[in-house]
């Protein structure tokens, strides 16, 4: 397979302005398998040049016409599943499954805001006075810097993109240094079906904080998505500061996943693997901290071992197994030292425990006796570890998943009426019951306190890119 691995702006792929590139690596085999085209200052700011002078056009496009050129990029990604799907696997290791399941939700943000790009809504009241209407449209807030990270390279750019652009605003996109290639083709999938000149834009700025940062503090920049670390988020705010851009931040997520004493038990750990092991354990909704009754819990466990046998971890190509490789032998490390960390404080590896050579794999792991506080579970795990807390009273299984300066995600298993009364006590921007996947392009993804600011998909979504704007007339 070829790669596009050139920048895009102003509808021209093109290499950098120094000629330099970065290697992609494929993490199962840790071979390189594309250079990418480094994106300098002058780079930049020629993808902010171009976004700006196609701003005012695109914002006066009929909204019919944004909608059918999405509609188009969901149709072309459709019949090119197999592509897009093979993309993924081969720069962010995941499994053919998980790279087929991605494929399939990222294309849907483009048909779900194809619809909501003709349902933009406004508003027209009479004052209480009754002395004036009050007129509300919604405009597109401008030139937008999509920043993505690498475990999603495809969801996490169509759901930016997609509303960006049904709102009228263009885009300049900023993939993960670690998987351009997905966020390159999807650009490409937009060229091809007619998408503007100077509408969309792909930079990889090295170095990339400051880059970015001259990118936010250049007056046409009027909107920051990003999706990563809350520590990255925590700079971006600040340097959004600077010219008060409005900032959509999607950041980690330290999710709990409760199993009341009243749960069934087939229910709870298929809802407990498919929490865990989507995508390899490498996704910010991923249960990282499991509170299971102790009357469940040997239970629970030996089932739970059971069903973890059948994740063998290789290559995504051979596309039986089931569980691909990290992205990097970096994060393989991080997660090897949180479970040595997690021993260490008095866990039990119940399975796996292991890192394999040649590839950024890491077994399917399982740790019992995990204290709630180690630091196993005060950290982002993001891989394929679960980590098992018993507990014998329900406030205090609360109180321990409230624990923690995120609420991106729970999970909830226990009769369905007890399980919404704690879904409602728990501190998270969403919360799953009885089931271990959320996402859907119709839903509004966020989350509470350190884990993000503003909504994702939905009819919320397309709101991140509009803003309101009030016109008085006399009634
Ligand atoms: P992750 O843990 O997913 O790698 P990061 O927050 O490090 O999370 O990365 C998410 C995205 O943010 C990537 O596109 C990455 O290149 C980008 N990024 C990392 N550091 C900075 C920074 N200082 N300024 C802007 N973007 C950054």
């Amino acid at each position: 397979m070829t790669y596009l691995s050139d920048l895009f702006i102003d509808g021209n792929w093109r290499p950098g302005s120094s000629g330099e590139r970065f290697d992609v690596i494929d993490p199962s085999n840790l071979s390189t398998i594309a250079r990418f085209a480094v994106a300098t200052e002058e780079d930049c700011m020629a993808a902010v040049d171009a976004a700006a002078k196609a701003q005012e056009p695109w914002a006066a496009t009929a909204p019919r016409t944004r909608s059918e050129l999405l509609r188009s990029a969901y149709e072309v990604l459709t019949e090119e599943v197999e592509i897009f799907a093979e993309v993924m696997v081969r720069e962010n290791g995941k499994s053919w499954a998980d790279a087929v399941a991605e494929a399939n939700y990222a294309k849907e943000f483009f048909r779900w805001f194809s619809e909501e790009a003709v349902r933009i809504p406004g508003d027209d009241r009479l004052s209480p006075s009754g002395d004036k209407r009050i007129l509300v449209e919604r405009q597109p807030v401008g030139v937008s810097l999509l920043i993505t990270p690498w475990n999603f390279p495809a969801a996490m750019a169509t759901r930016k993109l997609a509303p960006a652009l049904a709102a009228g605003c263009t885009a300049i996109l900023k993939p993960a240094r670690e998987t351009p290639l997905t966020a390159a083709y999807i650009v490409e999938v937009l060229r091809r079906v007619g998408v503007p000149q100077g509408v969309v834009n792909l930079v990889t700025p090295v170095p990339t904080g400051p880059l970015v940062a001259k990118m936010i503090a250049r007056p046409e920049v009027r909107k920051l998505s990003f999706t990563g670390s809350t520590e990255v988020g925590r700079d971006l705010l600040r340097e959004c500061a600077g010219s008060v851009v409005s900032a959509s931040m999607e950041l980690g997520g330290n999710a709990p996943a409760i199993v009341l004493p009243g749960a069934d038990l087939d229910t709870a750990v298929e809802g407990a693997l498919l929490a865990k092991m989507r995508n390899g354990g490498s996704a910010c909704t991923a249960a990282n901290r499991f509170y299971v009754h102790s009357s469940l819990h040997d239970a629970f466990i030996s089932r739970f071992a059971d069903s973890l046998t059948e994740y063998t971890a290789g290559p995504g190509m051979e596309r039986t197994n089931r569980l691909g490789a990290l992205v990097s032998v970096a994060e393989r490390d991080k997660v090897a030292a949180l479970v040595t960390s997690a021993v260490s404080e008095g866990a039990t590896i119940v399975q796996g425990g292991h890192s394999h050579t040649g590839g950024a794999f890491y077994d399917a792991t399982l740790l019992t006796g995990v204290k709630h506080g180690a630091r196993i579970n005060s950290t982002e795990i993001f891989g394929p570890v679960t980590a098992v807390v018993v507990y014998d009273d329900v406030d205090e299984a609360i109180r321990m998943a409230n624990d923690t300066e995120y609420g991106l995600m729970a999970y909830v298993f226990g009769e369905e009426r007890e399980a919404l009364s704690v879904a409602r006590q728990l501190e998270a921007g969403m919360v799953a019951v009885n089931r271990g996947v959320v996402s859907d392009p119709a839903a509004p993804f966020g989350g509470v306190k350190q884990s993000g600011l503003g909504r994702e998909g939905g009819s919320e979504g397309i709101l991140e890119f509009l803003e309101e704007k009030y016109i008085a007339l006399t009634a």
